[in-house]
């Protein structure tokens, strides 16, 4: 028999199912479920603000049987600003496909949970969006326990103040070592790139995403280039983003 159960989750997509119905993907503090919303595409329908992405919803669903069906719910977080400006919600585009690529990579579910909501928390209110798609990248990478090493030279196991940063050594290399092999990031390059790797989610403010942006430092090539070489993956959406921006 069907039971009921009543969860929190965050619609990270959605998409056309039978029937005038969608299909929610949910991160919850679970992982990712997936929920049919009936009548969602219905012109009046009062479901269909649970299938615009983002959105936080405390809901009920039946036990999937096989599929499971989101029978009612309650916004906890509409993230309005995500979905009217137009550059957060494309650089959202970057967060909800790695949630959707990696989150059964992450043991544990809750901190990831937390981790996402605090994410799109800050993208909903700054002014610097594309220093929160970096934040999230670049965390992600240590959640996902492929975190470059960041306090020692990656070839040679000096320890100095200043680093480059290599991709294809997974992390920082001495000055003497960056002037043989090269990198991708200079000196204060990787300071930003470390910055945003320790800072702790619940310190993160305007005041540091603000800092940070008026670095004009950009770390994109490199964040592809270390999820292309560690995780094998390559973003359509940060392609669809450096075209627009
Ligand atoms: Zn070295």
């Amino acid at each position: 028999m069907k039971k009921l159960i009543k969860k929190k989750g965050i619609v990270i997509t959605s998409r056309d199912y039978k029937e005038s119905a969608r299909m929610l993907t949910i991160l919850t503090p679970d992982g990712l479920e997936q929920a049919i919303l009936r009548g969602a595409n219905k012109i009046n329908s009062k479901n269909k603000s649970f299938a615009i992405a983002p959105v936080e919803v405390e809901y009920i669903a039946t036990t999937p049987s096989p599929l499971s069906t989101f029978t009612e719910g309650f916004i906890l977080s509409n993230y309005t600003q995500v979905k009217m400006d137009t550059e957060k919600s494309l650089l959202f585009s970057g967060i909800a496909e790695k949630v959707l690529m990696f989150a059964e990579n992450i043991d544990n579910k809750t901190q990831f949970y937390d981790f996402i909501q605090s994410i799109l928390q800050q993208l909903e209110i700054t002014h610097h969006p594309h220093v929160v798609l970096n934040l999230f990248e670049i965390k992600l990478l240590y959640l996902l326990g492929i975190s470059p090493i960041l306090n020692q030279c990656m070839r040679c196991k000096n320890i100095e103040n200043d680093y480059a940063f290599s991709v294809f050594f997974g992390g920082t290399i001495c000055s003497s070592c960056a002037s043989r092999v090269g990198y991708q990031l200079d000196v204060t390059e990787t300071k930003i790139w470390k910055y945003l790797y320790l800072i702790k989610m619940e310190k993160v403010d305007e005041v540091f995403l603000e800092l940070i942006a008026k670095s004009q430092v950009s770390l994109d090539e490199t964040i592809d280039q270390y999820y292309e070489r560690y995780m094998d993956f390559t973003s359509k959406a940060k392609q669809i983003i450096k075209k627009v921006s």
